[in-house]
């Protein structure tokens, strides 16, 4: 059978030669990092080597790369620590953000030590910056802007210069969930408005259970897992060398391949959208997905004219894989609220939403393999 995966927006396959650095550190004993002996001075080498790599890749400074287990452990650790240290007690975010942020933000409200409040969103969900600013005025609370760089669902590119000046204008922290955009755009953190951001390294063709958080210099920050003295007293626990030698590593290679790399696949998601229309009538986009400047390369948001909550199964018979969440309004267990707050919901009747996500391995043949059997699968649909 067809193997065609189209759901990097989830992970991404682990480069070969991301492979090939983190075998060489698990087959040459290394110590523990925090060993002053050889052995440890040796990890320890590996570790800062690997932070000053990542560092030069996005114009940071070495000191504000915390390494974490993932991205959702640096939006945890950076939204919990500003509350508690930087006496944070309003957190303004959006509906388009990723759990590991509203589940985070609400968690704080129901126990009293936040309110929450979500920005007003525009068509096709773009931010209501006038809204934000609003928000803003007047207000004699501490506030933490928390606002993504980019959607994982629909794909939108936010305004995150537009939501640095007004947070900068009123004083309001700002964090920004990086995930699906450090390693797909070039970033410069010593330019972008934010204080805060995070990463993860298998969005990126690198391992899982790998991230980062970016915390500017002298912002007060302090450790939610406590501990030893590890990632300069910001999160406790013996290092993973091997994991963090291969988030540089495909941090390194996504950046040096990024130019090559973006065209080919912004020519792949402009092909998927032109067969997509012609072969599947009724097809439309969902938000920005179809706006190749306003959205990420890697993200098609599609919604598809049946209603079918067995639709992404179907394809996964056939060998090809995407991500599923349930039409607007559904009601089911999967909806995918992203789709439901940016969609208007008569548009979406009767509809299912598909995301379709690509990476560096895929080529045109996996358009045409998708887009055929989308083909099929609506016929038989159209005419049971
Ligand atoms: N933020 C966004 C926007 C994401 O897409 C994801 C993962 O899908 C995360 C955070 C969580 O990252 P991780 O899987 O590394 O915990």
């Amino acid at each position: 059978m067809q193997r065609v995966y189209l759901d990097n927006a989830a992970t991404t396959q682990i480069r070969n030669e991301v492979v090939q650095a983190m075998i060489s550190t698990l087959s040459v004993f290394v110590g523990n990092p925090s060993s002053m002996h050889l052995f440890g001075r040796e990890a320890r080498s590996l570790i800062e080597e690997s932070r000053i790599s990542v560092a030069r890749k996005l114009n940071a400074l070495p000191s504000e790369i915390i390494f974490t287990s993932g991205g959702t452990e640096a939006n945890n650790l950076i939204l919990r620590s500003a509350v508690r240290d930087l006496n944070i007690n309003r957190i303004i975010t959006s509906p388009l953000e990723h759990k590991s942020v509203l589940e985070t933000v609400l968690d704080m409200a129901r126990r009293g030590w936040v309110t929450v409040e979500l920005v007003r969103l525009k068509e096709k969900g773009v931010i209501d910056l006038e809204d934000l600013d609003e928000k803003l005025q007047n207000s004699s609370v501490s506030t933490l802007v928390s606002l993504m760089y980019a959607n994982n669902e629909v794909g939108n590119l936010l305004d995150v210069d537009g939501f640095g000046t007004i947070c900068k204008k009123h004083g309001a922290c700002f964090h920004s969930d990086t995930v699906q955009a450090i390693g797909h755009y070039s970033m410069d953190m010593s330019r972008l408005p934010f204080h805060f951001a995070s990463a993860s390294a298998h969005k990126f063709h690198g391992p899982t259970g790998m991230g980062f958080a970016f915390i500017r210099k002298a912002t007060g920050l302090m450790p939610i897992i406590t501990g030893g003295y590890q990632e300069r007293s910001m999160r406790a626990g013996t290092e993973n060398t091997c994991g963090i030698v291969g988030l540089a590593k495909a941090l390194e290679l996504t950046y040096l391949h990024l130019d090559e790399d973006r065209k080919r696949i912004e020519e792949l998601k402009s092909y998927c959208i032109s067969s997509l229309r012609q072969s599947v009538p009724g097809v439309f986009f969902n938000g920005l997905s179809d706006d190749i400047s306003r959205s990420l390369y890697t993200i098609l948001s599609v919604s598809l004219p049946v209603k079918d909550d067995l639709l992404g199964f179907e394809l996964d018979l056939k060998g090809i894989a995407v991500s599923q969440g349930s039409a607007c309004g559904s009601g089911s267990g999967n909806s995918s609220y992203v789709v439901e707050a940016v969609c208007d919901p008569v548009q979406m009747e009767n509809t299912t939403p598909l995301r379709i996500s690509f990476g560096v391995f895929n080529q045109k043949e996996d358009v045409d393999a998708l887009v055929s059997a989308l083909k099929v699968l609506m016929d038989q649909k159209k005419k049971s």
